[in-house]
C-alpha cells in the first residue's frame, strides 16, 4: 500500500499523525502518512520514534523502501520495541537535528554538482560531511578553488523549489532537459524537480532546505582518485 510522503511536499515537517496499515514479515512499521525519509539517492534513512496514543514510545533506527517502485515506506524499530498492531494510531516523529543536517548537507551536494558540471556515479549524505564521485576527464581539481565557488554559491542565499512534472512536459520541453545537471528518469510518469534558483536544475526525490543561507560553512575536505575517470570529492561543514 502506497505511503502518503508528507517530508515530498515539506521536508521541515518534524511530525505527523499517522495510521499502522502493516507489519512487514521483518517487523517494518508501514503507515498511510510519514514525515520519515526512506534511505535512498544516498541520503540515509530517519531515525526518531512513533508515539502510541497510550504514550508508549517504539524507538525507530532507520526507514526504508519496502518495494522498487519506492512507493511504500516501513519504519525498522529498535531491537525489542513494543509491538504495535494494524490500526493504531501513532505520532511520528523524526530526529529533527540529524534530518536537519542532512537536508543542509544534500543541498550542498547539490551545489557541487553545479560547481563540478560532470556525471556522478554516487554519492552519501551524512550529518557531518557528503561525498559525490563524479565522471571527470582529467585531474588537476583544486579544493581550495571548489570551496571558495561553493561559498560564493551559498552567499547568493538563493531559494530551492521543488515541483512535479509529467513526462509529457518533460518531453514538450527538450530546453528543461538540457538546463538539468543530471537527466530525470523517464517512464516513471511523473519527476520530481529540484531548482536552486540561477544556479542548478535536477530530478531528485531528497529533502533540501529552503534557502541557499541554512547550509553555513562548507568545504572541500578531500579529492580522491576512484579510477582513471573517477574523482571522490568530499565535502564538510565548518
Ligand atoms: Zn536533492
Amino acid at each position: 500500500m502506497a505511503t502518503d510522503c508528507l517530508f515530498r511536499d515539506d521536508s521541515y515537517l518534524k511530525g505527523c499523525e499517522a495510521r499502522v496499515v502493516a507489519v512487514t514479515d521483518q517487523g517494518g512499521i508501514v503507515l498511510d502518512r510519514t514525515v520519515f525519509y526512506a534511505n535512498s539517492g544516498g541520503q540515509p534513512g530517519d531515525a526518531g520514534s512513533l508515539v502510541l496514543t497510550d504514550g508508549t514510545r517504539i524507538p525507530v533506527t532507520n526507514t526504508i523502501f519496502t518495494d522498487a517502485a519506492k512507493s511504500e515506506i516501513a519504519h525498522i524499530p529498535a531491537p525489542g520495541a513494543p509491538a504495535v498492531n494494524n490500526g493504531d494510531t501513532v505520532r511520528a516523529e523524526i530526529d529533527w537535528e540529524k534530518r536537519y543536517a542532512r537536508m543542509r548537507m544534500h543541498t550542498a551536494l547539490h551545489l557541487l554538482t553545479a560547481a563540478l558540471p560532470y556525471a556522478v556515479t554516487g554519492g552519501s549524505v551524512g550529518e557531518q560531511d557528503g561525498q559525490l564521485d563524479f565522471d571527470i576527464p582529467e585531474g588537476g581539481l583544486d579544493k581550495d578553488a571548489i570551496s571558495v565557488k561553493l561559498a560564493e554559491m551559498i552567499a547568493t542565499d538563493a531559494s530551492v523549489t521543488s515541483r512535479w512534472i509529467s513526462d509529457a512536459e518533460l518531453d514538450a520541453n527538450p530546453g528543461l532537459v538540457k538546463t538539468m545537471s543530471v537527466k530525470p528518469p523517464v517512464g516513471t510518469g511523473q519527476v520530481r524537480l529540484i531548482e536552486i534558483a540561477g544556479i542548478d536544475l535536477q530530478p531528485c526525490g531528497g529533502t533540501h532546505v529552503r534557502q541557499l543561507s541554512e547550509i553555513g560553512a562548507v568545504r572541500v575536505t578531500q579529492i580522491e582518485k576512484k579510477g582513471k575517470l573517477n574523482r571522490r570529492v568530499r565535502i564538510a561543514f565548518g
